[in-house]
């Protein structure tokens, strides 16, 4: 067995998953919207783009205090454009704002092992934040950053059209669902968001202090697998 399967493996059994598919139409199925069985391509109904959305930011965005902070870049998002499923976190930390690109430090490196989990890839997923430039210090977004910004998170989901969204942690899904429910009471239950199925979980940060939740998560990801795999 090569080291990475064995990889694979070992991350699979530490969040409790107990077997995988051998079956070869299943390891193959469609994951685009756009490559569905059914080959439709759908059509937009509106003329915005993840181009025009991101020419729309520019490339050195004033609107709220925090390009006055350090941030280095802004963070856009990345992935396929036309995603079935659609993570969002809170903020670019240090890695990302040096790289330009959501969830690659640590915490993005186990996201990118939950995607996998499921059967997906980075590439195949799309992956963004309720905003685009990085806080001092990592602290929590503020009220005005988060207002300047979310609408075009917004535009964002309502151009990819997801089937299913992720909100990762309290911050994405007390921000999406404009709430403040707590996440222990938002996760484990699902909502319907801008036409997707909105399916709350914890934040990768936390699942790195406290390894014991991602049972909890990957109970969301076979939740977020079966809606992907039931309409492929
Ligand atoms: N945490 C987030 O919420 N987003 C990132 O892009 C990286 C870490």
């Amino acid at each position: 067995m090569s080291r990475e399967i064995a990889e694979h493996l070992r991350y699979f059994a530490e969040i409790g998953v107990d077997g995988v598919s051998k079956d070869v139409k299943w390891r193959q199925r469609p994951f685009d919207s756009n490559d569905s069985a059914s080959g439709v391509i759908l059509a937009q109904d509106n003329d915005d783009s993840l181009d025009l959305i991101r020419s729309d930011i520019g490339q050195d965005c004033r609107r709220c205090k925090l390009c006055t902070m350090g941030r280095s870049q802004i963070v856009f998002g990345v992935g396929n454009p036309k995603a079935r499923l659609m993570f969002v976190g809170e903020a670019p930390g240090e890695e990302e704002d040096k790289r330009g690109e959501p969830f690659v430090g640590r915490a993005g490196q186990l996201l990118t092992k939950i995607i996998e989990a499921i059967g997906l890839t980075r590439e195949q997923v799309y992956i963004a934040n309720v905003i685009k430039c990085r806080p001092p210090g990592n602290r929590n977004p503020e009220a005005d950053e988060v207002e300047q910004c979310e609408p075009y998170l917004f535009r964002q989901i309502d151009v990819i059209k997801p089937r299913v969204i992720v909100p990762l942690g309290k911050f994405a899904a007390q921000s999406l669902l404009k709430t403040m429910d707590p996440i222990t009471r938002l996760r484990g239950r699902q909502f319907d968001y801008r036409g997707a199925a909105l399916i709350p979980t914890f934040h990768p940060a936390y699942l790195l202090r406290n390894p014991s939740a991602k049972r909890e998560v990957w109970e969301d990801m076979k939740k977020v697998r079966a809606i992907l795999q039931s309409e492929a």
